[in-house]
């Protein structure tokens, strides 16, 4: 195979049941390279300590090397100041922590939270419940007939009473990538506060909060060649000033007495308990990875393997691709689709057989498909160490699937 990554990426190099692993279910989460493994294992043989207390020496290390995390997080993003990083488990848990934190102490009865109907649970089923809780309306973003976020949905959409726009970079389900500076601008000409979710965006396209301007965004480390369990919070520093802490207890605080705490400045504030020291540590290796990569290689390899995989999906005339039409330049690597006559999660069990991972079901985005008028798709979704033979092999598999089923060819 002439991809020069994949070598860095153990598991890519393993035989699912004797044959070749064919993994492109990278929208779900991404393979991980030594280099990232290394470092976590590094740190649990030869300083894993908890930080912050411990007056010795593993425990500062610990403690340098998770604020150096923190500091180099900070940088990729293009934060201004690290307290602006705040380590979570996820994008979900980062979510909530804003509508928890930010939405239930500054919203009002009848204001408005807007959001794409194409949004992942995560970036949904906060707002639906905070909607409730405070008498608020929870407006949506509807897409048009190309798949698209139209300027004259916004402009409708947007209106004095919205307080919080929250929307996907990218879309998980469709690979949409929607026109962030333009919604944050719109958003702000009202005075609401924008929460961009970037998990699937980051992976793949650069991120700089200072010259988008939005106030908070989200991503989690997994599907970024980092490990499960940690994930960032980036908040603008005066409205996290502004929240109460999300969760209590150890680390956090200032100083507590029988009935009354303070709590410590930022970022402590926001992370309560024992820090994921080794996620966060294999999180800056993730990010060390795809600074050395290169954003730029990173996205012309996406580009090719999508319009390459594009083309041969169109081949095959019981395919159907949802979002097809989305302009070249407004779609990431992921791509839903359904086979004629086979359930998605019979088209998955049956690739599975031959190696290959792809997802099927509703994508954690129900209102989406009730909206697109199917139950669930199939997806693809790509990453830089993917390859053109993955792909082939992932249409020779598919082109097996109505044949096996005995429903034509
Ligand atoms: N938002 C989007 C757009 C996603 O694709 C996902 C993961 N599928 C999430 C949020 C949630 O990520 P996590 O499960 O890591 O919290």
């Amino acid at each position: 195979m002439s991809n020069p990554y994949r070598k860095d990426f153990p598991l890519l190099n393993q035989k699912e049941r004797s044959k070749p692993l064919i993994y492109l279910d990278n929208a779900a989460t991404t393979q991980k390279p030594d280099a990232v493994l290394n470092a976590m294992e590094e740190y649990y043989k030869e300083y894993n300590a908890n930080p912050y207390r411990g007056l010795y020496d593993i425990s500062e290390k610990a403690t340098e090397k998770y604020e150096e995390a923190r500091r180099i997080t900070a940088e990729f993003i293009h934060a201004k100041d690290s307290a602006e990083i705040i380590f979570t488990r996820n994008a979900t848990e980062s979510l909530n922590l804003i509508a928890y934190s930010f939405g239930r102490s500054f919203l009002k009865e009848g204001e408005e939270i807007l959001i794409p109907i194409s949004e992942h649970h995560s970036n949904l089923l906060p707002w639906q419940q905070l909607a409730r809780e405070k008498k608020a309306v929870l407006n949506y973003l509807y897409l048009d007939e190309s798949g698209n976020l139209s300027e004259e949905e916004l402009e409708a959409k947007i209106t004095e009473k919205t307080r919080i726009v929250a929307f996907a970079y990218v879309s998980n389900v469709l690979g949409t990538i929607y026109p962030v500076k333009e919604i944050v601008e719109k958003a702000h000409s009202v005075g609401a506060v924008t929460v961009v979710d970037c998990a699937q965006s980051i992976p793949h396209y650069p991120l700089d909060v200072e010259a988008l301007g939005v106030d908070f965004a989200v991503f989690s480390g997994h599907k970024m060649l980092g490990p499960m369990g940690i994930g960032v919070l980036y908040g603008k520093k005066a409205l996290l000033e502004s929240m109460p802490p999300f969760l209590t207890g150890g680390e956090m605080i200032d100083f507590v007495s029988e009935q009354e705490a303070t709590f410590a400045p930022l970022p402590q504030k926001f992370e309560a308990g024992t820090p994921n020291v080794g996620g966060a540590i294999g999180l800056m290796e993730a990010i060390a990875y795809i600074k050395d990569t290169g954003y730029d290689k990173i996205k012309a390899a996406e580009e090719e393997l999508t319009a390459y995989a594009l083309d041969r999906l169109r081949e095959l005339s019981y395919v159907t691709i949802y979002g097809e039409k989305y302009l070249k330049e407004n779609r990431s690597g992921v791509i839903s689709f359904n086979v004629e006559g086979v359930h998605p999660h019979d088209v998955s069990s049956l690739l599975d057989a031959d190696g290959v991972c792809i997802r099927a079901g509703h994508h954690c985005a129900q209102p989406l498909m009730h909206y697109m008028g199917v139950a669930a798709t199939c997806r693809a979704s790509f990453y830089f160490y993917n390859t053109k033979e993955d792909i082939d092999s992932f249409i020779e598999s598919l082109k097996k699937v109505r044949r096996w089923l005995g429903i034509g060819n």
